[in-house]
């Protein structure tokens, strides 16, 4: 499978639609899911091209990964979470939708149920807080 270039993600790193940005450095950027599953429901994908896990070249990893681990502890901490979840889907089949490499970071409440996967989307005003609280806790 190869990758689309006008994905969604894709027209969001062009600046082509808008995107409630949390961090963004030379090789990754982190934005608010639209169809939250949860309060604090983020992504971060790498500003190279990949459709997924496996086509990745392995380098992408090591400037991806503290983005991740600086993202989540922020989510966390604004969402006055008590652990979160990290997911990643590869292909139609497992249930990706957009098809250019991210991780999800879902901030978890004990006993607070996830809602469905892209499911509803939520208005933009409160997207936005949402980022700006996580921005305010990035270290
Ligand atoms: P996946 O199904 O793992 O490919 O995840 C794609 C995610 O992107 C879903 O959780 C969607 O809610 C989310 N999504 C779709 N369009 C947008 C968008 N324009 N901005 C932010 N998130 C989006």
């Amino acid at each position: 499978m190869s990758y689309d270039p006008d994905n969604i993600f894709a027209k969001i790193l062009r600046g082509e639609i808008p995107s409630h940005k949390i961090y963004e450095d030379e090789h990754s950027l982190a934005f608010m899911d639209v169809m939250p599953q949860v309060d604090g429901h983020c992504l971060v994908i790498p500003k190279e091209r990949f459709r997924g896990l496996l086509d990745a070249d392995a380098t992408v990893f090591v400037h991806m990964m503290p983005v991740v681990q600086k993202v989540a502890k922020a989510a966390v901490k604004a969402m006055a979470a008590d652990g979160f979840q990290l997911r990643q889907y590869n292909e139609h089949a497992a249930g990706q939708t957009v098809f250019h490499l991210h991780f999800h970071i879902l901030p978890m409440k004990e006993g607070v149920p996830l809602q469905p996967h892209t499911g509803k989307m939520v208005d933009h005003a409160g997207l936005a807080v949402m980022a700006q609280r996580i921005r305010s806790e990035l270290t």
